[in-house]
């Protein structure tokens, strides 16, 4: 199997027993058995071919920002589309990013180019791909607003676009989300706007965000998804839980709705903490909290 992946990908873009800590944001995570990096669709389409015809499990990683992965880690291959994949391009209004630009670089891009839409994102730890996948959002706004097409993969290699009605964008979720399609890249569509309004825009959400969230720790951003009616942040705050801890993980004083690892947590730690929030939540507020954060691999 190792030949076969270097093969397509070269010898340097093909781990074995990789630690995933190395590529979550929440540096927590077992070995994946194989961790491939593609540098294009052509690459990308040819290892899902070898996977496929293996039986192998396969799951998509972009930067890792929204994932618990087990301390046994992940059987069969994780296929990154990171920064090797993360290409800008803007034109006119529009801007095409591909799956691994990160977030915050596309919104820089824009805003020095004088493009407006993308300055709700440029604080959101993720990529393109994730992002889409994710519909992520903050501060009112989402993905769903801004994005004109997707570009995708099927697990059979081919390649579509679709345009935004298409995407059936929910809470959350998508239609890449809801089919394991494979996102390629979007075109988002911006407006003109003066590059220091857009900046001013976006130091305020980056100040919004460091006073309130404990971004000098090692988290997966808000571990809940919103009940309806409720904030979860506030409900676990308003348990009593902020600052209680199982192991090295512990809830943010900071933020209730994150989840911290204080240096040397498990992912165990994590979900022990996780299901005692819901517990303690569901009891003092019959409120069942979901987590937004996705648990994947072996525990
Ligand atoms: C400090 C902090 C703050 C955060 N704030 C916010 C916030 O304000 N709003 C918000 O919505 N989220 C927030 N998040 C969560 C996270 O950044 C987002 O969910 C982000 O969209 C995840 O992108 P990612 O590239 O890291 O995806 P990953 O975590 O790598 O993956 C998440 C999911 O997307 C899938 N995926 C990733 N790339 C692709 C692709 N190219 N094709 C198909 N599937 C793919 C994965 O398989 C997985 O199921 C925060 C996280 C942190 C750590």
């Amino acid at each position: 199997m190792h030949e076969v992946f270097e093969k397509i990908l070269g010898k340097e873009n093909v781990l074995k027993n990789e630690p995933m800590r190395n590529h979550t944001t929440f540096k927590i995570g077992g070995e994946a058995d194989w961790f491939l990096m593609p540098q294009n669709g052509e690459q990308l389409k040819g290892v899902i071919s070898v996977i496929k015809e293996a039986g192998m499990p396969l799951f998509v990683l972009g930067n890792g920002s929204n994932l618990l992965v087990g301390d046994k880690g992940i059987r069969g291959a994780v296929v990154c589309l990171g920064k090797q994949m993360g290409g800008i391009e803007i034109s006119g209004c529009e801007c095409y990013a591909e799956s691994g630009a990160i977030l915050s670089k596309v919104a820089n891009a824009a805003q020095r180019a004088g493009l407006s839409g993308l300055e709700f994102a440029s604080g959101i730890p993720g990529s393109i791909g994730g992002a889409v996948f994710m519909n992520a959002g903050a501060y009112e706004h989402e993905m769903k607003e801004i994005i004109k097409t997707v570009e995708y993969m099927d697990m059979d290699g081919n390649v579509f676009t679709v345009s935004n009605e298409d995407c059936d964008f929910g809470y959350r979720t998508s239609l890449f989300s809801e089919n394991d399609y494979i996102v390629l890249g979007c075109t988002l569509s911006l407006k003109e706007d003066d590059p220091c309004e857009i900046r001013k825009r976006m130091d305020d959400y980056t100040q919004r965000r460091t006073s309130k969230q404990p971004l000098e720790k090692p988290s997966a951003g808000s571990v809940f998804k919103r009940p309806a009616g409720h904030f979860a942040g506030g409900l676990v705050e308003q348990a009593g839980l902020k600052g209680f801890e199982i192991g090295g993980a512990q809830v943010s004083e900071k933020h209730a709705g994150f989840i911290i690892n204080k240096g040397d947590a498990t992912a165990k730690d994590v979900l022990d903490l996780v299901e005692y929030i819901k517990k303690v939540v569901f009891e003092k507020f019959q409120v069942m909290l979901e987590m937004e954060v996705k648990k994947i691999g072996e525990f």
